[in-house]
């Protein structure tokens, strides 16, 4: 029996994704694109989206991701709902790369990953319910919904750090929980934070609640892990910043991962470790986290496979 090996396979369905699909399907190469559990990615949670070129309206997320999967129907790309469980990957330059999804066999020739990150949350219910009402794990994507308003930041690391000198740009106060008595920011973001104004940090803080009404933040419930005293924050916007799992559990052992677990690639290209094998979107950039970075680079990886296979014939 002849075996069916797939010109390029993509793993993952957000603005990546979908873009690898459409300039893989223009370029021949037939994708398979394996949707995983939350088709459309991370976009299809979050209401308006303001900041993807092309929409001058803006247009919500889950709307957006219908449009990209559309488009990349629309040049035949096969789009499965299943999720990926397994991969072993092939050392060699073309070489058959073999993934599962369940019991079934895939073989392909080349992959592009493009499987996200999650943000970490606290674990609070609160958290889900006032989430779209002013809870937040992107400053980039919702900070300017809290121009001129108070904001609240959790976390202790560079991210937390980022995002409150981000929002404090745009805000009238950014109050820093951090849940220790020590920043584990580096020492030139520590800096950053302490000198601006507007920025107060309160150490031994945890949030442990939210309130508000119609499901808006209206304050943020903290206590004072040394003395246990419970008090309240007026804010209109609650930033979790505790950082990003990457989805690469699969992949571990198989590609090189860094120290977080991002996927590494060669600067400037989608090139993983393995021949054959390219990375996009957030599942490999811990730094700009965007639809449309995401999307740009889910571009390079469909050429980078293209090219690839170019050579290979
Ligand atoms: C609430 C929220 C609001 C945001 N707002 C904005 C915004 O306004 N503007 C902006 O530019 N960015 C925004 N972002 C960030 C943006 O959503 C991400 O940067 C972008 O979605 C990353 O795209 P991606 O293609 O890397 O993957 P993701 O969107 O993370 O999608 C990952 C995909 O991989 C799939 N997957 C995972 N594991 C497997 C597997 N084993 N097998 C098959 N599939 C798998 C998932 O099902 C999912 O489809 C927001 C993010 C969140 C969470």
């Amino acid at each position: 029996m002849e075996e069916n090996i797939l010109e390029c396979v993509i793993v993952g369905s957000g603005p990546s994704g979908f873009t690898a699909a459409i300039y893989a399907a223009r370029a021949d190469l037939k994708p398979v694109l394996y949707t995983g559990l939350e088709p459309g990615g991370q976009l299809t949670t979050t209401t308006e989206v303001d900041n993807f070129p092309g929409y001058p309206e803006g247009i919500t997320g889950p709307e957006m991701m219908m449009d990209l999967q559309k488009q990349a129907e629309r040049f035949e790309t096969k789009v499965l709902y299943e999720m990926i469980t397994k991969a072993e990957f092939s050392q060699e330059v073309g070489g058959v790369h073999k993934l599962w999804a369940g019991n079934k066999e895939i073989l392909a020739k080349s992959v592009i990953i493009s499987t996200g990150a999650t943000a970490k949350y606290l674990g609070l219910d609160d958290e889900k319910k006032y989430s779209g009402g002013g809870v937040s794990a992107c400053a980039t994507c919702d900070g300017f919904f809290y121009k001129g308003k108070d904001v609240v930041v959790v976390g202790a690391g560079d991210t937390a750090a980022e995002e409150a000198t981000y929002l404090a740009k745009l805000t009238n106060k950014v109050t820093l929980l951090v849940r220790k008595d020590h920043f584990r920011a580096s020492k030139a973001m520590m800096h950053r934070v302490n000198t601006t104004p507007n920025i107060e940090v309160r150490f031994n803080h945890e949030l442990i609640g939210i309130e508000g009404e119609n499901s808006l933040v209206e304050r943020a419930v903290v206590i004072n892990n040394l003395t246990q005293e419970k008090s309240t924050i007026a804010v209109h916007g609650i930033f979790i910043a505790i950082g990003h799992k990457p989805n690469t559990d699969i992949f571990k052992g198989q590609i090189t991962l860094d120290e977080n677990g991002y996927i590494v690639t060669e600067p400037g290209t989608t090139r993983t470790n393995l021949p054959g094998v390219f990375a996009a979107g957030d599942v490999q950039d811990h730094i700009y986290r965007q639809a449309i970075t995401a999307a740009g680079s889910g571009c390079m990886a469909a050429m980078d496979a293209e090219k690839y296979l170019a050579e290979l014939d």
